[in-house]
């Protein structure tokens, strides 16, 4: 007798990828990236809410991804959605800005030490874009430094896949290795020293497929020196670290000021919107720049943002995104010491990254994150998750019943080590 395989079950979620498929280039595993995750992963989703998400077939999950960072404090934040529902009664895409735009850029100056002045956006691209446009612009110079292996947007400059498998990314971007002074003297070296307007840096090494690695606080400084000696613009991507680790710059708990940074996920709970920050010596140069975009102005997320950061200090979200981080991590190490599977995790705790040894390929994370799928939490097997405010014990909990799902088939498929 034939063994027959069943054939994957018709699914809502199945149907939408087929559709997707004939009219979204490469359907979901083209630029939409979803060919690496699990078959377990719901790729398609219905409504939000808290920190729980619900597919198109009806599933709820624990969603530990927060959106990729954008969810911070919750889906449907009750103040969030209540700013921004006052400012859609009003207005929304406007021929100008609404005054919340004021009153944002006042209180991101007023909230973030470095900052003189704030430029607003739409995506984390818009505004790592507008950084680098405005330090060349500051120092009349071309050259950048950025890490090895950093992603700081789909732009061309950093990003050498935009227009096809590796077509090299702009010449004058020269890569180091991030912690390692020497490797950034190196690179400041081959661009010429006078060359380098701009030394851009996350808050911590936070790349797709690494374990994470927290900034030194001597190469944090160092850089910042670095910069000044060389007549160079520090520029921190805190586009996916933002008001996650700090509710300021990532940095000012090491007292290392950078002279513009980037920002966007978290700052609006959701709401589509970025913001390049700048200290008063790049104001000039910032004012010179071309940049727009048809709905850089809407008012909406703009008033979802004020609500946002308001609410970020009034809950003490970082407080509490720590706690329920710490709860996760502690509870994956147990698990992973019971399973005898040797685990990697890293990062902060409210940006978490799990990995296995031995799992250059990526194997066992997806068979674990997979296996968490259909057990009600989504996690990621190569990029960093995210916690939120909104994750409360009880959460945490249902995702580590997950996650000791995960580990059950790891062990099935790879046995121990
Ligand atoms: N910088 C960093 C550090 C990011 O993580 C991202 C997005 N993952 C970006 C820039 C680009 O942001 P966006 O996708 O909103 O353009």
């Amino acid at each position: 007798m034939t063994e027959t395989v069943a054939a994957p079950a018709r699914t809502n979620d199945r149907r939408l990828r087929e559709r997707a498929e004939r009219v979204i280039p490469g359907g979901m595993y083209g630029h939409l990236s979803a060919r690496r995750l699990p078959e377990t992963y719901p790729q398609f989703y219905a409504s939000s809410e808290g920190c729980r998400v619900v597919d198109v077939d009806g599933r709820e999950f624990v969603d530990v991804m927060c959106s990729f960072g954008p969810m911070i404090l919750g889906y449907r934040h009750e103040k969030v959605e209540a700013a921004a529902a006052a400012q859609r009664r009003l207005g929304d895409t406007q021929p100008g800005p609404g005054p919340c735009m004021v009153e944002l850029a006042e209180l991101l100056v007023e909230r973030v030490d470095h900052a003189d002045w704030a430029m607003l956006a739409k995506n984390g691209s818009d505004a790592t874009r507008l950084c680098l446009a405005t330090a060349r612009a500051v120092t009349g110079r071309r050259a950048v430094l950025a890490a090895e292996g950093a992603y700081h947007g789909w732009s061309s400059w950093c990003n050498p896949y935009v227009d096809g498998p590796a077509t090299p990314a702009d010449a004058e971007v020269h890569r180091y290795t991030y912690n390692d002074l020497a490797s950034v003297r190196a690179a400041v070296e081959g661009a010429g020293a006078e060359n380098v307007a701009a030394i851009f840096v996350s808050p911590f090494r936070h790349d797709a497929g690494y374990d994470q690695e927290m900034v030194d606080p001597a190469f944090a400084a160092g850089l910042r020196r670095l910069c000044d000696d060389i007549g160079a613009l520090l520029v921190t991507d805190e586009v996916r670290a933002g008001f996650r680790l700090h509710h300021g710059s990532s940095w000012e708990p090491l007292g290392v000021t950078p002279d513009l940074s980037a920002w966007s996920k978290a700052i609006a709970n959701g709401y589509p919107i970025a913001a390049a920050l700048g200290s008063s010596r790049c104001a000039a140069g910032a004012e010179r720049i071309f940049a727009t975009g048809s709905f850089w102005y809407q008012a909406v997320p703009m008033a979802a943002a004020i609500a946002t950061i308001h609410a970020l200090a009034d809950e003490d979200a970082i407080a509490r995104m720590v706690a329920a981080g710490e709860r996760l991590r502690e509870g994956i190490e147990k698990q992973a010491v019971e399973h005898s599977i040797e685990v990697r995790q890293s990062g902060p705790v409210q940006m978490p990254a799990l990995s296995f040894v031995e799992d250059t390929a990526f194997e066992r994370a997806a068979v674990f994150c997979g296996e968490a799928a259909a057990h009600g939490a989504i996690l990621h097997p190569r990029h960093n998750w995210f916690l939120s405010a909104a994750h409360t014990d009880e959460d945490i909990d249902r995702v580590l019943e997950a996650t000791e799902a995960g580990f059950r088939a790891v062990r099935a498929a790879f046995g121990h080590g």
